[in-house]
């Protein structure tokens, strides 16, 4: 089908495209990689009366060291986040979860920005953001602000955003000596959506997890972290039976959908599963 007409911008710098949004009203729509996007303004799912193209805006784009943490442009490609020397040294759950998302053609153009605006609960790189405990950074007519993940995820295909802010970047605490990382993904075939994925963190000293973080894709309208699980690896020996042991509640907190992909009870049983593999693979157990 043929979108609706739409008015079209490509500012050239930040101050402009939050002009340019603020000035379009609630009708107004920022368009990253269009990967998303564009098919709903092709089935008419979404008719906005003018696209900010942030395409221009190069700032948004790359991985700048800050110390700490890492600042992750949120035009930054899934294909960058993958090969990102930075990403992978700091922060590899990033790039290990970007190279699950769809195929090299869509992660060419599908940037972490748009992944994180349009807040799908099968996106993959909601959980890991939120397992990774970083910070979204967001630059509208008032100024900037940081949002923590857990504010961030409000609902289904829905985020603390306001219509007048852009995503501009994501701010993520590097990973210290002895942490360790694993992306899990349940999917039907491969380069498709998650049925359940699990980002899984942890710290290992001296045979045993010292702290562990986990976050889960298509559990909830939101990404969940899977608190009861975290606090059962904590202190637990790094092997495969007590991993798989501290992941048995992993879905507590969690409210999957029953729908023609999977059923709700099958989804709360994967988590679990997934989530004492993960576990296992990011505290080192072969
Ligand atoms: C065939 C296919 C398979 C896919 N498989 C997967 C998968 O397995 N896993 C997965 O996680 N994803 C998957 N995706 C989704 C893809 O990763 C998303 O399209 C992408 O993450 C969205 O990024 P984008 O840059 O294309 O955003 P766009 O499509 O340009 O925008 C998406 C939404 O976010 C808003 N937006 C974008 N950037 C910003 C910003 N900086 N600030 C404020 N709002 C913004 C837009 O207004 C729009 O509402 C798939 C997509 C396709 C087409």
């Amino acid at each position: 089908m043929i979108p609706e007409k739409f008015d079209y911008v490509r500012p050239s710098s930040l101050a402009e495209a939050v002009q340019a949004l603020a000035d379009g009203g609630d009708d107004a729509k920022v368009i990253a990689g269009g990967q998303s996007l564009l098919p709903l303004l092709r089935l008419r799912l979404a008719y906005p009366s003018l696209l900010v193209d942030l395409g221009g805006l190069d700032g948004l784009r790359g991985v700048h060291d800050a110390g700490d943490a890492l600042v992750i442009g949120a035009m930054t490609t899934m294909y960058s986040l993958i090969r990102d020397p930075l990403v992978r040294e700091h922060c590899g759950l990033i790039a290990e979860a970007a190279g699950t998302v769809a195929d090299p053609a869509v992660r060419h153009r599908a940037t972490i920005g748009g992944s994180l605006a349009h807040a799908d609960p099968a996106g993959d790189l909601p959980a890991v953001i939120c397992a990774l405990d970083a910070r979204l950074v967001a630059t509208g007519p008032g100024g900037e602000r940081e949002i923590a993940p857990a504010d961030y995820f409000v609902d289904y295909l829905t985020t603390a955003l306001a219509p007048d802010e852009i995503l501009t970047a994501i701010r993520v605490p590097k990973l210290g000596p002895g942490w360790g990382f694993r992306y899990e993904k349940f999917q039907p075939t491969v380069q498709a959506w998650a049925i359940v994925g699990v980002a899984a963190l942890a710290r290992r000293a001296d045979g045993h997890v010292a702290e562990a973080r986990v976050g889960l894709t298509n559990m909830a309208t939101v990404p969940v972290r899977a608190h009861a699980a975290e606090a059962a690896a904590a202190g637990a020996q790094a092997s495969r039976e007590a991993l798989a042991a501290a992941a048995a509640n992993a879905d507590e907190g969690s409210d999957p959908a029953n729908d023609l992909r999977a059923s709700a009870d099958y989804r709360r049983h994967l988590a679990r599963v997934l989530t004492g593999r993960a576990l296992a693979r990011a505290a080192g157990v072969r």
